[in-house]
C-alpha cells in the first residue's frame, strides 16, 4: 500500500491508499523537534499492527524541498534537514519522495478528475496563493524546486503592496485572503456597503457579493481579473488541460470561478482560450493522494 502524507502547520494527514482511494487516516501533531520520528513511527505502527505492506512513501510539505532533502518548511521552522537518514531507521527498505504540498495537492486533484485529465495546474487561493503544475501525470517541481508558486507572479501595479517574499505588487497581495481583506480596507470608504469594516474576513467580503453588496462586487471583480490575467500569461507557458482553483476562498464557489473565467477569456491569447478552470473537488484529501503518486 501507498503512503501519501500532508504536512500542515498544526497537525499532519497520513492516508494509507490503495487503487487512488484513502483507506485509513492518521492525523499527528505537528512538532518541529520530534516532526519526521512522530511521522514514522504512527506509518509502522499502524502497518505492523494491520499486516500492512507499504509500497512507498510520499510526502507534500509546506515549503521547499528537493529529493529528501527540506531547504526550508518556514511556518514549522524546520530548516536543513535529510529526511532519508531519519527514515531509514523505521524503513530502510522503502524509498521516501517529496514535493511542495501545492505541487502535491495539484497531483491529487488531477488523479481524482473523472476525465482522465493528464495536465493541470492548481491554484490555492488561502492566506497565501500556491499553485502546482503536473505535466503527463508527474509533478514539475522545477530546477529551483519553486515551480508553481503563482502567487508571486507581479500583477497588480495599482497597488504595489509589499509582499511578504519581499517583492511588490505580487498576485498574493491581493488575491489571498489576506489580500482581499487588505483590498477592502483600502476602498471601504468609496461604495455602498452592508459589510461589517471590524470583522471583516475574505468570506464576509464575497458572502456580501453574492448580495450584490458594492464593495464586495468591486472585490470580487478586482480579484478575478488579477486571477484571470495570471492564468492567462501561466497557460502561455505551461499549456495545461485544465486549472483547479482550490484552498478557502475557492468556497465563495461559482460565483468567484465563473468571473476568473470571464477575465480569463479577456486576457488569453485567442489558441488557449478552450481552457477549462474549475473548482478542486478534494479539499484537504489532495495532498495526501497527490503525495501517495509520487512514485
Ligand atoms: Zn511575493
Amino acid at each position: 500500500m501507498r503512503v501519501g502524507i500532508d504536512v500542515g502547520g498544526t497537525t499532519v494527514k497520513i492516508g494509507f491508499i490503495d487503487d487512488y482511494k484513502i483507506i485509513h487516516r492518521l492525523v499527528v501533531e505537528t512538532n518541529k523537534d520530534t516532526l519526521f520520528d512522530d511521522i514514522f513511527i504512527a506509518i509502522k505502527k499502524y502497518a505492523e499492527d494491520n499486516n500492512i505492506d507499504i509500497t512507498g512513501i510520499g510526502f507534500g510539505l509546506p515549503g521547499h524541498v528537493s529529493n529528501t532533502y527540506i531547504d526550508k518548511l518556514p511556518n514549522i521552522g524546520i530548516y536543513d534537514l535529510d529526511i532519508a537518514p531519519i527514515a531509514n531507521k523505521y524503513f530502510p527498505n522503502i524509498d521516501i519522495y517529496t514535493t511542495n504540498d501545492a505541487n502535491a495537492a495539484a497531483l491529487g486533484e488531477l488523479l481524482n478528475d473523472k476525465d482522465n485529465v493528464k495536465s493541470a495546474y492548481m491554484i490555492t487561493l488561502g492566506t497565501g496563493v500556491g499553485g502546482g503544475l503536473v505535466i503527463d501525470s508527474k509533478v514539475i517541481n522545477g530546477f529551483h524546486a519553486n515551480c508553481g508558486e503563482i502567487g508571486h507572479i507581479y500583477v497588480d501595479f495599482n497597488h504595489n503592496y509589499q509582499c511578504t517574499c519581499g517583492l511588490k505588487g505580487c498576485l498574493e497581495t491581493v488575491a489571498s485572503a489576506t489580500g482581499i481583506v487588505r483590498l477592502a480596507n483600502e476602498y471601504y470608504n468609496q461604495f455602498n456597503t452592508k459589510i461589517d469594516k471590524k470583522n471583516m474576513t475574505a468570506k464576509s467580503i464575497l458572502d456580501a457579493a453574492k448580495q450584490n453588496d458594492e464593495l464586495g462586487l468591486f472585490i470580487l471583480n478586482y480579484i478575478s481579473e488579477s486571477l484571470g490575467r495570471a492564468i492567462a500569461t501561466i497557460e502561455l507557458c505551461v499549456d495545461v488541460e485544465r486549472i483547479y482553483i482550490g484552498g478557502g476562498v475557492s468556497d465563495a464557489g461559482d460565483i468567484l470561478i465563473n468571473r476568473i473565467r470571464d477575465y480569463y477569456k479577456k486576457y488569453s491569447h485567442y489558441a488557449i482560450k478552450d481552457l477549462e478552470i474549475t473548482k478542486a473537488k478534494l479539499g484537504n484529501d489532495a495532498g495526501m493522494l497527490g503525495a501517495a503518486y509520487l512514485f
